[in-house]
C-alpha cells in the first residue's frame, strides 16, 4: 500500500476490560474495523473512533470505565467515543451523560458499532434486552497467539453475587456445525491453540441441545490444531463423558479454570452456588486422576457478606489440600441489584484487604512449588513475544510461564523445551539439543 494512502486511513483504537469473554468479542469487533479500513492503533493515541468494552463486575470496574473514557476523550477530543458492554448495559444514562461520550451500546448491540456509527441518529443509547448471540470467534487483529472462541453467552444461574446474568441476559449459544466452522477459520488465520470460552460453557448442553463433550471431539479432530482448552467452567457441569474426550486426546491441554469461590459449605449456599465442597473435591480429584500434571485454577471471592474468620480458614485449608495451583482471589464487592448487596452483615474494608493479601501470597508461593516441581522436565511451549528482557515467553500446556532466550523468531511456535529452573512462579527452559 502506498503510504500517503496508509496515512489516510481512518483510525480505531480499542480497550477493553474484564474476563475473557469481553477480550474475544473485541477481537471480533477489531477485525471488523479492519475489515472496513480502519487501522487499530493504541489506546491513548488520537484515534477517529475509540471503541471500550466495558465490564461491570466490581465498583472498580465502574469506576476503571469511567476513567477510561475521560482519557479516551483527552486523546481523541474529535473522536467518536463508543463505550460498549457490561457497564453500558446496566448503566446506559450514566454514561452517556458524560462529556465526550457519542454512543452508548449494550452487550448485544456493540457488534453493531459500524451500523450505528454510520447513522446520525439524536439518540445515542441502544441497549436492548433481547440478548441474540453474536461474536463467534476472536480473531488476528487481537494480537494474541491463543485465540478465544466464543461458544455460550449469559447465564441461567442465580449466583447471590452476580451482576453478569443482569448484563448478559439469558443463557444460549453456537451449534457445533457453527463452532467448527469458526475453529476452521481460527486455523486458516494462523492460530494453533483454541481456548473455548462464555460466561457458563458448561450450560452448553441445555443451551445448545448437543454435547460440549461432543463439540470439544470435533474441535480436536481439526487438522491443523495444535492445542485446545476450556475457560472457565462451573464444576458441577464436567461430566465424565467430558473428561474422557480430553483425555482422549494430547491436543487437549492439562489446564482448567474451576470456580471455587468459597471453601466453606454455608458460604457456599448463601452464594447459591449448584455445589458443595466435597462435590467440588471431587471433581478435581477426577481431573487429576485423569491429568496427573494438571495446572488448576480457581476464582475465589474474599469477605462475602457475613463470611467469620473460621469459614475464610475454611477456604484457605481446602485450597492447601487440594492441588489448586492458580489462585483469583478477588474481594467481595456489593453490586447494586444482586440478592446478596441486600444482606445487612458486611464485611468491613479492611478485613476483607487483609484476606485477599494472605490468599494471594499463598497463592504465589504454591505457584512456585509448582513451577519448581516441573525443573527438569521437558514441556511443549506456545511461544507467544519477546519481553522488555528480550526472552521469548509462552506458556508449558500447565500454564506456567516459560522464559527461553533464542535468536530465532520463536512468535507462534510451539516447541519442546527442557524446563531447567524456576523463580518465581516461572520457568527457564532451553532447547532440547
Ligand atoms: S455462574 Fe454464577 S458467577 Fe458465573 S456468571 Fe452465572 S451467576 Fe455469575
Amino acid at each position: 500500500m502506498e503510504k500517503s494512502q496508509e496515512n489516510s486511513k481512518k483510525k480505531v483504537a480499542v480497550h477493553t476490560l474484564g474476563c475473557r469473554l469481553n477480550f474475544s468479542e473485541t477481537g471480533s469487533i477489531a477485525q471488523g474495523f479492519v475489515d472496513r479500513g480502519y487501522e487499530v492503533v493504541d489506546f491513548g493515541n488520537s484515534a477517529d473512533v475509540v471503541f471500550i468494552n466495558t465490564c461491570t463486575v466490581t465498583d472498580k470496574a465502574d469506576s476503571t470505565c469511567r476513567n477510561l473514557i475521560r482519557k479516551a476523550h483527552n486523546s481523541s477530543p474529535e473522536g467518536k467515543i463508543v463505550v460498549a458492554g457490561c457497564y453500558s448495559q446496566m448503566e446506559p444514562e450514566a454514561i452517556s451523560g458524560m462529556q465526550g461520550v457519542d454512543l452508548v451500546l449494550g452487550t448485544t448491540e456493540k457488534y453493531k458499532v459500524f451500523e450505528y456509527l454510520n447513522e446520525e441518529e439524536e439518540n445515542k443509547v441502544f441497549v436492548d434486552k433481547t440478548h441474540e448471540f453474536y461474536g463467534a470467534a476472536s480473531t488476528p487483529s487481537e494480537g494474541h497467539t491463543r485465540a478465544f472462541l466464543k461458544i455460550q453467552d449469559g447465564c441461567n444461574y442465580v449466583c447471590s453475587f452476580c451482576i453478569i446474568p443482569f448484563a448478559r441476559g439469558r443463557s444460549r449459544a453456537i451449534s457445533i456445525a457453527d463452532a467448527v466452522e469458526e475453529g476452521k477459520k481460527l486455523i486458516e488465520n494462523g492460530f494453533k491453540e483454541i481456548i473455548l470460552t462464555g460466561v457458563n460453557i458448561g450450560e452448553y448442553e441445555n443451551n445448545s441441545g448437543e454435547k460440549l463433550s461432543e463439540l470439544v471431539r470435533q474441535l480436536l479432530d481439526l487438522e491443523g490444531l495444535e492445542r485446545l482448552r476450556l475457560s472457565s467452567v462451573e464444576p458441577n457441569t464436567i461430566t465424565d463423558e467430558l473428561l474422557e474426550v480430553m483425555k482422549s486426546s494430547p491436543k487437549f491441554l492439562d489446564h482448567f479454570h474451576i470456580p471455587l469461590q468459597s471453601g466453606d459449605d454455608q458460604i457456599l449456599s448463601e452464594m447459591r452456588r449448584k455445589y458443595s465442597i466435597s462435590e467440588y473435591k471431587k471433581v478435581i480429584n477426577k481431573i487429576i486422576s485423569a491429568f496427573p500434571e494438571a495446572g488448576i485454577g480457581a476464582d475465589i471471592i474474599c469477605g462475602f457478606p457475613g463470611e467469620t474468620e473460621e469459614q475464610f480458614q475454611n477456604t484457605y485449608k481446602l485450597l492447601k489440600e487440594l492441588p489448586i495451583t492458580h489462585f483469583h482471589v478477588f474481594p467481595y464487592s456489593k453490586r447494586k441489584g444482586t440478592t446478596a448487596a441486600k444482606l445487612d452483615n458486611h464485611i468491613h474494608h479492611d478485613v476483607k484487604k487483609h484476606r485477599v493479601k494472605s490468599l494471594m501470597m499463598f497463592g504465589d508461593a504454591k505457584l512456585s512449588m509448582f513451577a519448581e516441581d516441573q525443573v527438569g522436565r521437558t514441556s511443549e511451549v506456545l511461544f507467544e513475544r519477546r519481553n522488555k528482557e528480550g526472552l521469548w515467553e509462552g506458556y508449558t500446556t500447565n500454564f506456567v510461564r516459560v522464559e527461553l532466550d533464542s535468536k530465532e523468531n520463536l512468535k507462534n511456535q510451539v516447541r519442546t523445551v527442557h524446563l531447567t529452573s524456576a523463580r518465581n512462579g516461572r520457568l527457564q527452559a532451553e532447547f532440547i539439543h
